[in-house]
């Protein structure tokens, strides 16, 4: 880091919280503590420190920002299950401390330093973003459990029923439950309409041949 001030490099013992100066506006006290951010974008991953010391009032704006940037770009790569509440965890505990610090204040005897304590950033849940991207996670994971639930029933399957949409006159066809009213039985499931010996219905580039039920509407396709 280079942002070191000059009472640090001068030497002085970073120990205890009378002897550490804020890393960002040179005021005390401070606490020597570090915020973490994690970027996971699919392939893209970083986790980065922001390193202190900090006093009470940078500290927290640091660990706001830190916090908030990991919740809108940290969820989105397998490592992030990991390392995004890392994260969390050990910003949370560097709130703790950096919140049981007293107001900043110069250094005494100290020439006063030009530079202020930072405002406080609007905390983490009080931005849009950290609810927009757990949100957009959550309908995402419910999705995919939709799409691969494994006790959904497979009704395009051969020997599964199909109702013929008559009412539009388009050759349109539901795959239905066979103890659901039906007009006809999917008996092979083709790449190409000349596959089947009668009536089909094409969905998605797959041809369901059709063998009719007894009292079926007619059906589409029919040779
Ligand atoms: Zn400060």
């Amino acid at each position: 880091m280079t942002d070191l001030i000059d009472s640090q490099r001068t030497g002085r013992p970073e120990t205890g919280p009378d002897r550490l100066d804020c890393a960002v506006c040179g005021h005390v006290p401070a606490a020597g503590v570090s915020f973490y951010r994690h970027v996971g974008l699919v392939v893209y991953v970083r986790f980065t420190r922001v390193q202190g010391p900090f006093c009470r009032d940078c500290g927290l704006a640091r660990m706001r920002d830190a916090t908030a940037e990991t919740i809108t770009s940290g969820l989105w790569s397998p490592v992030s299950v990991v390392l995004a509440p890392l994260a969390f965890i050990r910003n949370l505990r560097g709130r703790r401390t950096v919140l049981a610090l007293a107001k900043p204040v110069p250094r005494a005897g100290q020439a006063a330093s030009n530079l202020a304590p930072l405002p406080p950033t609007r905390p983490v849940f009080r931005r849009v973003k950290s609810w927009l991207a757990p949100a957009f996670l959550v309908a995402l994971v419910a999705v995919a459990a939709l799409v691969n639930d494994p006790s959904a029933e497979r009704l395009n399957v051969v020997g599964g029923c199909v109702e013929i949409d008559t009412f539009l006159r388009a050759d349109t066809a539901d795959f239905v439950r066979c103890d659901e009213p039906h007009d006809a039985v999917i008996t092979s499931i083709e790449t190409s309409y000349e596959s089947c010996a009668g009536a089909y219905v094409e969905q998605l580039y797959r041809y369901y041949c059709l063998d009719a039920v007894d009292g079926a509407a007619p059906l589409p396709n029919a040779r």
